[in-house]
């Protein structure tokens, strides 16, 4: 702090970093500390050693151009579990020559609703930390992009707006039945009621069409956007301007082909995600990336 003046004005922010921080490291066990301290050592090294660079262990079957992104959203500061995620990121693209994207994820104004501060100290974060971006995109900007290609599932009949509550889809789901909605012909119109605010949270989804029939039920017709009263939720950027939002699933996969993304540091609870994102792009014809 004495040889940083600059930071003296953000003791707050970095408070509230630190005291988040300190939280996760309590609820660890002692030897799971322990072993997170392990994986810091090293990714702290960064700024001081960037020829350890050259030790990253290499990624058989690497696409030809690497392009990693870290894609948090800014519902808080950075911690433990994403920073990893960057480090990696950010280091790859690095290794191989390749381009850094940082992506901000705030599609949720009600559940998880973005933190207008913490766009700037995830910024400030990882400068400090010495993990530069190449591209920065919002995807609170992005969503008239993500209505383009969710009408263009819709007329090539692989979405349909489902009106089921998510208790009775979920039985058509668990019984591999299709919903009364699946083969309806007026999606299209019902998708543009949603968009204008004309459908209530709640009451309409729309779902990428896959099979009934798929082996894991996450992939039986899985959401693709839903309606967000954000009279009631206003989203911190773009307050009440949108009303349907996309799960996550379906901007990461259409961002990630969109921005050119080769390879991505997931967690194993992201498999069935990335197989869900798999089919989105297939449907679309885009590019799956390497992860
Ligand atoms: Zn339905």
């Amino acid at each position: 702090m004495a040889k940083h003046q600059e930071l003296r004005s953000k003791v707050k922010e970095i408070l509230k970093i630190v005291e988040q921080f300190t939280i996760k490291v309590n609820s660890l066990s002692y030897e799971e500390q322990k072993i997170e301290l392990e994986k810091y050592k090293s990714y702290l090294s960064i700024k001081q050693k960037p020829q350890e660079e050259k030790d990253l262990p290499d990624i058989p079957n690497r696409p030809e151009r690497v392009v990693t992104r870290f894609a948090p959203n800014p519902d808080g500061p950075l911690h433990i579990g994403n920073l990893r995620a960057a480090v990696l990121s950010y280091k790859y693209a690095k290794k191989y020559g390749g381009k850094f994207i940082l992506r901000f994820e705030d599609t949720d104004p009600k559940i998880k609703p973005p933190l207008l501060k913490a766009y700037d100290w995830i910024q400030e974060d990882l400068k400090w930390l010495g993990l530069e971006w190449d591209e920065l995109y919002i995807q609170s900007d992005r969503l008239e992009l993500y209505y383009e290609y969710a009408r263009r599932l819709i007329a090539n009949d692989d979405a349909y707006v489902c009106e089921c509550t998510q208790e009775v889809f979920k039985n058509y789901k668990n019984s591999g039945l299709a919903c009364p909605h699946r083969d309806r012909k007026d999606s299209l119109v019902l998708f543009e009621k949603m968009i204008a605010g004309n459908i209530e949270e709640g009451k309409a989804v729309l779902r990428l069409k896959t099979s009934m029939h798929e082996s894991n039920p996450a992939l039986r017709d899985p959401p693709l956007m839903r309606v967000i009263d954000t009279r009631k939720h206003p989203h911190p950027r773009i307050g009440s301007k949108y009303y349907v939002f996309p799960l996550y699933n379906f901007s990461a996969a259409l961002d990630d082909s969109l921005m050119g993304v080769t390879l991505i540091f997931r967690g194993k609870e992201h498999l069935t995600n990335s197989l869900i994102q798999t089919e989105i792009q297939k449907k679309l014809g885009l590019s799956t990336p390497f992860s």
